[in-house]
């Protein structure tokens, strides 16, 4: 095609996704585009492979799943790739284009279409954002069961298709999955089609929960929710070794009557690099229990038998208060002490845990470069573990060297029956090493439902990145880290 035939195309594309869309937010504008591409993590350009290579043509913000539908329709009839995304918080390129095409932005999705206070029900756009979920079911006398660390900024659907397995409240309610009840899934071929647990045809929500939004734009979701309770409770306390603080950690998890609402585990390192002020000692475990006054007393009188057994230090309140505070930006400010941040999420049974941190702890003990160890407790006896090595841009040696030991981890895990937690297109290689299974059956769907492969393409089921290259890579990167 020529560069003359191409302009008229995109012209032609704009004009009709503005007939649906309001034109105001259907745009070409490089600025929108750019801004609708990266993600949170502040990674140098060379890293994102896909970020220049297939940057996008159009954002289009449509408000409704009709305006959805309609937009993924024009997409179909134009042959244009297809990239759904939200707020950007879950990184690894999750929500970056790679393949150029169309990016929608589902964040104008943000209605809430019914609040059942009985049922304890929710109906709203998929796009809303948390804090504006949170808010209006406060005004009603209820709130999510649970939600991403990130709620600040993040929205609901990238909760539900990042698996949304770790974070405030899964240890108590369950994982995202639990509170579903329903969801709108766009096609790629722009018909809409309304999962439930036990109806929706070849695509299950199991198959949309976790699927990075390959399947299909996810427009509208309807939750169970919970009562507001009305006190809140916080533990920390200190620990010398990391068995003292696994066993602390697992009493907390796994008492069957005070389930923690939040509850993580993190190393001085962490501590030190994402708070001003430092708790002693060389892990923190920190518990915040959410119910009614009389539970939350108990769950906090329960365990501090239980610190005493692990001869834990308890830390000052007013820590443990400003910590709750900061928790939507712990994992952030650690980003902003160097111009490379880097960082690996797994997904560790937590019986798992100790073996994990023993392959870890020597790895960054001559703390060649500025590391940290945090983890936060998800469903199903799951954590999710947070590996940070904070990087120059000056010292690609440096850079290399933590991303091979992050793969090492990532293949310790792997080989322990765990994995990485969130994959995106970054990390989605790891499934095609390890995880074939899964590959096979999303491939399969993916294949019934979207044949031209157009929409979130590499992500879960394919990759970019030639194996032996990755692996020659990371051991290059390996052994001149060693020697330098
Ligand atoms: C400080 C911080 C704390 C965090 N804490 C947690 C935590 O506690 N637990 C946790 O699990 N994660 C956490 N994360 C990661 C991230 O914030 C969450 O995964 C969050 O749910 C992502 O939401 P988002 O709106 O940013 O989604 P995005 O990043 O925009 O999207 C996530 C994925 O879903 C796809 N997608 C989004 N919406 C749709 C849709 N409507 N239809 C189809 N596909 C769609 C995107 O293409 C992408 O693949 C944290 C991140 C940060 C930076």
């Amino acid at each position: 095609m020529t560069k003359e035939c191409i302009t008229k195309k995109i012209e032609k594309l704009t004009a009709e996704l503005g007939e649906v869309v309001s034109p105001l937010h259907v745009t070409t504008d490089p600025y929108e585009i750019e801004a609708a591409t990266g993600d949170l993590s502040i990674l140098p350009k060379y890293h994102y492979k896909f970020k220049e290579e297939h940057i996008a043509t159009h954002v289009v913000r449509p408000k409704d799943t009709e305006e959805l539908a309609k937009v993924m329709k024009i997409c179909k009839n134009y042959d244009q790739n297809v990239t759904v995304r939200a707020a950007g918080t879950s990184c690894y390129s999750s929500s970056t284009p790679t393949k150029g095409g169309v990016v929608i932005d589902v964040r104008r999705m943000n209605k809430i279409h019914e609040i059942d206070e009985e049922k304890k029900i929710v109906k709203c756009g998929a796009g809303i954002s948390w804090i504006r979920l949170i808010s209006s079911l406060r005004a009603k006398g209820l709130a999510p069961k649970c939600y991403p660390t990130s709620y600040k900024s993040s929205c609901l659907s990238g909760f539900v298709l990042t698996s949304g397995k770790a974070g405030i409240g899964t240890v108590k309610y369950g994982p995202m999955f639990d509170a579903l009840i329903a969801i709108k899934l766009v096609k790629p071929d722009g018909s809409i089609v309304r999962i439930t647990k036990t109806r929706g045809g070849e695509i299950t929500l199991n198959d949309v929960v976790g699927s990075f939004g390959i399947l299909g734009a996810v427009a509208e979701v309807e939750m169970k929710v919970t009562t507001l309770k009305p006190s809140m409770e916080f533990a920390g306390y200190g620990f010398n070794t990391m068995p003292e603080a696994m066993e602390f950690y697992n009493a907390a998890k796994n008492n069957p009557v005070d389930k923690p609402f939040f509850l993580s585990l993190s190393d001085h390192k962490f501590e030190e690099l994402s708070h001003v002020t430092i708790p002693a000692r060389d892990f923190f475990v920190y518990v915040v229990f959410y119910d009614e006054l009389e539970k939350t007393g108990k769950a906090i009188a329960n365990l501090t038998e239980k610190a005493k057994n692990s001869n834990g230090l308890a830390i000052d309140h007013w820590y443990l208060e400003e910590k709750w505070r900061d928790i939507a930006e712990t994992e952030l400010n650690l980003g902003r002490l160097c111009n490379n941040p880097i960082f690996q999420e797994y997904w560790i049974a937590d019986e798992r845990i100790p073996q994990f941190y023993e392959t870890y702890a020597p790895i960054v003990k001559d703390d060649k470069y500025r590391n940290a160890f945090y983890m936060i407790a998800g469903a199903n006896g799951k954590s999710r573990i947070k590996l940070f090595g904070l990087s120059d841009i000056e010292n690609s040696l440096e850079f290399f060297g933590i991303k091979a030991n992050f793969n090492l981890m990532a293949q310790k895990s792997y080989k322990m029956g765990d994995g990485i937690y969130t994959v995106g297109v970054v990390n989605t290689f790891y499934q095609l090493l390890f995880n074939m299974e899964r590959v096979k059956y999303m491939r399969k769907l993916k294949n019934s439902v979207d044949p031209d492969d157009r929409i979130n393409s590499y992500r879960i089921t394919k990759t970019k990145m030639r194996l032996w290259r990755v692996k020659l890579l990371f051991f290059i990167g390996k052994l001149l880290y060693r020697w330098a």
